[in-house]
């Protein structure tokens, strides 16, 4: 831990949150005041936020990005405190006396509701569940999925719902050189799951994948991937649209649609079919899914999707509802209840009736909701900062007592993770996950990693 905080000249900033957003404020907040302390507050006692606990085992490429936060972390200036969550072990009044400016980046952890009935049956799950439970997140671990069914269902076209889609679908070899946990290996090593539907309220032209994931979903090995020929309808409109620069991946999406045919081809083990014009309207089984039922839509002039009144119906024992993360409300932070992200102005949190809350702001899905890449949430940062940069006269005349923070935090008896018991926990999952010939195998058990860290 740096003794930067004693220093009274400086000024000491709170970042909450230690996924890309936070770490990319605290980069531009070193950039324009090299001389502040930032105080990271993350509630897991291990960082990096979605890039752990979201981005897919099988994109390690992706994970890389890590090494630019630990030399943000390792700036003597940064101090990280893991295993302290806002609104529990700190509340926000408790921030705001102790910082001069509090930067809000906790993310989007809950889900978009899908508002139909039957989402209480057994199987239907939200994707962010399946995918923080493969990929360790000790707060997923009690999930139970029920993977003895042939069919299951992913509602909603974006990337997300791609990810869940190869994890379903690759094989054991596939997937055991990655970091997703052991435990999900050996329950995946026994699923029955053999046909994915993957189901799209609008047409192809408006499906949120990449058409690098597409591509990839169309190169899994033992995967047949195919479209239902009914539901694919590209429009004039929609051939207006695709010859748009603006819209030169989704074209590159729908021309690899096009490519996957109609056809599944028997031949292979697993199939990935892509249905589009599909609103879930009713989930169907006694205890647990059976059954799921759609209505067709038809796309207006706008490109909304509006109910034909034909419906269709799909058997399924696992679902998978991928139709976006949403933010939670903070206590005393004001909130956007529709959106679900922090009311502000450029990153500066402002009251229902637009009044600056000085010193408070915000950063990445918390503040915009939760789209866009890793990268995306630089940008985001950025104009935070410039925003805070603006107010920096008024954030100055705040005088906060020395070490008020580590004192509160002391104070309650709260066990913070510094970045050094944090790379302590790193060591051991990196050399754990060596043992058996993975690169990681992280630890899903928040006391683990604290007896880790007191070691
Ligand atoms: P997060 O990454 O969610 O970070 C928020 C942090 O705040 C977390 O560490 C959380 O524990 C912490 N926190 C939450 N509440 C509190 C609290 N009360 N107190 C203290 N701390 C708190 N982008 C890519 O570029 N490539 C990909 O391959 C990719 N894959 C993705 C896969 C999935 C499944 C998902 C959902 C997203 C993926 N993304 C990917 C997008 C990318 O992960 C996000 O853009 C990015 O993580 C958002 O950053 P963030 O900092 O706003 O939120
Ligand atoms: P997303 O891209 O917004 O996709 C959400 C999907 O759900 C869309 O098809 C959307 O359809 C649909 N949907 C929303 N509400 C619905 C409803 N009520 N009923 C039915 N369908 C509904 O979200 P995401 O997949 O969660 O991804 C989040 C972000 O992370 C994206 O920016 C994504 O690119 C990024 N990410 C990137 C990667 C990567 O780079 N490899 C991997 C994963 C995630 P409509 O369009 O009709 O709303």
């Amino acid at each position: 831990m740096s003794d930067s905080l004693n220093h009274k000249d400086k000024l000491t900033i709170a970042v909450v949150g230690s996924g890309p957003s936070g770490f990319y404020a605290t980069e531009a907040l070193l950039k324009n005041f090299p001389n502040t302390s930032v105080n990271i507050i993350e509630k897991l006692p291990v960082p990096f936020g979605l890039v752990r606990f979201g981005v897919a085992p099988d994109h390690p490429k992706l994970k890389q990005v890590i090494m630019v936060y630990n030399r943000i972390a390792e700036n003597p200036n940064v101090n990280f405190f893991g295993n302290v969550e806002l609104d529990k072990d700190i509340t926000i009044e408790e921030l705001q006396r102790t910082h001069h400016a509090v930067i809000l980046c906790y993310g989007a952890r809950s889900d978009r509701d899908l508002n139909i009935p039957g989402t209480s049956l057994k199987g239907y799950h939200s994707a962010r569940e399946f995918v923080a439970w493969y990929n360790g997140d000790p707060e997923a671990q009690h999930h139970k999925f029920d993977f003895s069914h042939k069919n299951a269902v992913i509602i909603g076209q974006g990337n997300v719902a791609a990810d869940v889609c190869r994890i379903l679908t690759k094989s054991v070899d596939e997937l055991k050189k990655t970091d997703i946990t052991t435990q999900a290996i050996e329950q995946l090593s026994e699923s029955k799951i053999r046909n994915i539907h993957i189901i799209g309220r609008r047409g192809p032209a408006q499906a949120k994948f990449s058409s690098k994931e597409i591509r990839e979903l169309g190169e899994l090995s033992n995967c047949s991937n195919f479209i239902e020929q009914q539901s694919y309808v590209i429009d004039d409109i929609d051939k207006n649209q695709l010859s748009a620069p603006a819209f030169a991946d989704i074209a590159k999406c729908v021309s690899i649609f096009k490519d996957f045919g109609y056809k599944k081809d028997s031949k292979k083990q697993h199939s990935i079919e892509y249905k589009f014009l599909l609103s879930p309207i009713k989930i169907c089984g006694d205890s647990k899914i059976e059954s799921i039922t759609f209505m067709r839509n038809r796309l207006t002039d706008n490109r909304k999707a509006e109910p034909t009144g034909d419906t269709i119906t799909i058997d399924c024992g696992l679902c998978f509802s991928s139709i976006g993360y949403r933010g939670q409300a903070i206590n005393n932070i004001p909130f956007d209840d529709v959106k679900g992200t922090i009311i502000n102005d450029k990153g500066r949190v402002i009251n229902k009736q637009g009044t600056v809350i000085t010193g408070l702001y915000t950063s990445g899905w918390i503040k915009r909701g939760p789209s866009g890449i890793i990268g995306t949430n630089r940008a985001d940062s950025v104009e935070t900062i410039e925003t805070l940069v603006k107010d920096i006269e008024t954030l100055k005349q705040k005088t906060i007592e020395e070490n008020a923070f580590i004192n509160i935090l002391k104070a309650k008896k709260c066990r913070y993770i510094s970045y050094e018991d944090w790379k302590k926990i790193d060591d051991i999952e990196i050399k754990n996950g060596s043992i058996i010939g993975k690169s990681r195998e992280k630890i899903t058990d928040i006391d683990k990693m604290l007896s880790i860290a007191n070691k």
